[in-house]
């Protein structure tokens, strides 16, 4: 019986979703698994769109589209979090089985701590991630440094460190460290990312600590919750799913290359940051940069974090409709209500059309406020101290009370943790 805690090697016996799977295909099976079983009533996974650089969300409720999901897209940015929130329902009614990267992880549990999805009714499979890169750098970066017409490529991928394509007649990688220092490769978010193996999921996969006969032909899987373990059982009595214990050596070299991503974190945000400056120097740069914004509200509504129904930034007196530059407070409004719960995301950078580094400067403020009151976003269901409100009550209060204090049954008296 596999238990919380557990760690093997995993792949699959069915030959189509093998065919396209990126490492053997053990998260497409569990999800055919999932689904036949019905653990799950829907799944909701990535596919290929146009072309290798549009990522796409799909909605799999029949378990034989199962196989077109498989395969690893490493252009695919998008967010999965709050499609949950906009488009199922917040899973209240149906069960939901999704493939999350760290950061979509993130979201959800932002989302369920503020009730807008119920996590009980969602199975989260989580891929290892490295980093993704965002579709328009990777076109730009494969004519440049590649030499290779974005359109002919067929195959990418991430390994040992190398951005590799495939195209017709040939195939080419290159660094991602040497990428990355000419401003190509991975976000500069991602970058910063430090949840690279996402164990407060049900499963967490990737390819870190396969070695041997089965390098490049299974996946590692980290048991995470008793959800986890019941899914990895059922698959494998069903026989879609073989496992084997890993090689002790192979989960060496995973904690190692853990470290390293972890190591190459923490210089990512020394470097960002400290470009960032401190004190009225940041504030400058950030009123400069952010005086681009043309007010069209991508950040918001992308960010996982983001919930209100009455969005604060939409009240005429506190932002001034019809004016350009947009006034400083629209950022301020921001930064207040969200820097607590950042999870680095990326989206309100990414989606910003005035290429504005709206995550840079959130993220550079979470990472103060977690200095100052401990709290880490996105991995337990541990409430902020904007959290401790729902807004419609809290709105409801100020109406009915004619109080101008928000807040004030969260901080009189302050929840024990602060
Ligand atoms: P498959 O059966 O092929 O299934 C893959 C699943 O991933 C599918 O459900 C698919 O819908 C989903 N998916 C594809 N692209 C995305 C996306 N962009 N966002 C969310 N879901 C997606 N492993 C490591 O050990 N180290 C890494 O550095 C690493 N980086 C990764 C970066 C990205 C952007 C992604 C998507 C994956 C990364 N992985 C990494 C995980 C690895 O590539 C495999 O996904 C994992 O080992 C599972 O393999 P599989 O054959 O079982 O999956
Ligand atoms: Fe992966 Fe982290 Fe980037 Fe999300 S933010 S795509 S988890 S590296
Ligand atoms: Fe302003 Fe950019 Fe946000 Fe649009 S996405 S509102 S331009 S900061
Ligand atoms: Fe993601 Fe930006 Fe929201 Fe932070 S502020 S969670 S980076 S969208």
């Amino acid at each position: 019986m596999t238990k919380k805690g557990d760690m093997l090697y995993a792949w699959t016996n069915d030959a189509e979703i093998q065919k396209k799977a990126e490492l053997g295909g053990a998260v497409t099976a569990l999800w055919k698994y999932a689904l036949e079983s019905r653990m799950v009533d829907a799944v909701l996974a990535i596919t290929k769109g146009a072309d290798l650089y549009d990522a796409k969300p799909v909605i799999i409720t029949d378990p034989k589209d199962l196989a077109s999901t498989a395969g690893s897209l490493h252009c695919g940015t998008l967010l999965v979090s709050k499609l949950i929130k906009k488009y199922l329902d917040g899973a209240r009614d149906i069960k939901i089985g999704v493939t999350v990267k760290g950061c979509d992880m993130m979201g959800l549990y932002e989302l369920a701590k503020r009730q807008q999805i119920n996590l009980d009714n969602i199975i989260m499979i989580c891929v290892n991630c490295g980093g993704s890169v965002s579709p328009v750098t990777a076109r730009k970066m494969i004519a440049d440094k590649y030499g290779v017409d974005p359109d002919i490529v067929h195959k990418e991928e991430i390994d040992k460190g190398q951005f590799i394509i495939e195209y017709e007649g040939g195939h080419k990688g290159i660094s991602v460290d040497e990428l990355e220092e000419v401003g190509y490769g991975r976000r500069t978010n991602c970058r910063r990312c430090k949840l690279k193996v996402p164990r407060q999921a049900d499963l967490a996969c990737g390819n870190w600590g396969v070695i041997g006969d089965k390098a490049g032909k299974a996946t590692f899987v980290e048991v995470c919750s008793e959800k986890g373990a019941n899914l990895i059982d059922g698959a494998v009595k069903a026989g879609v799913l073989a496992t084997q214990a890993p090689n002790p050596k192979g989960i060496e070299i995973r904690a190692k290359v853990e470290g390293a991503m972890l190591k190459l974190g923490d210089k990512w945000r020394k470097k960002d940051f400290e470009g960032l400056g401190v004190g009225r120097e940041r504030l400058t740069k950030i009123m400069a940069e952010t005086s681009r914004c043309v007010k069209c509200y991508s950040c918001i509504s992308q960010c996982p974090i983001c919930y209100c129904v009455e969005c604060t930034t939409r009240n005429p007196s506190m932002v001034p409709p019809g004016e350009l530059p947009v006034n400083f407070m629209f950022h301020l409004i921001r930064f207040a209500h969200i820097a607590d719960s950042c999870v680095n995301c990326g989206q309100c950078e990414e989606n910003c059309p005035a290429e504005i580094p709206n995550a840079l400067f959130m993220h550079a403020q979470q990472v103060e406020l977690e200095k100052m009151f401990g709290h880490v976003p996105g991995i337990s269901m541990e409430l902020p101290i904007m959290a401790f409100v729902e807004e419609r009550t809290e709105r409801d209060r100020l109406h009915n009370t004619g109080s101008d204090m928000i807040y004030e049954n969260v901080f009189n008296p302050l929840p024990k943790k602060y």
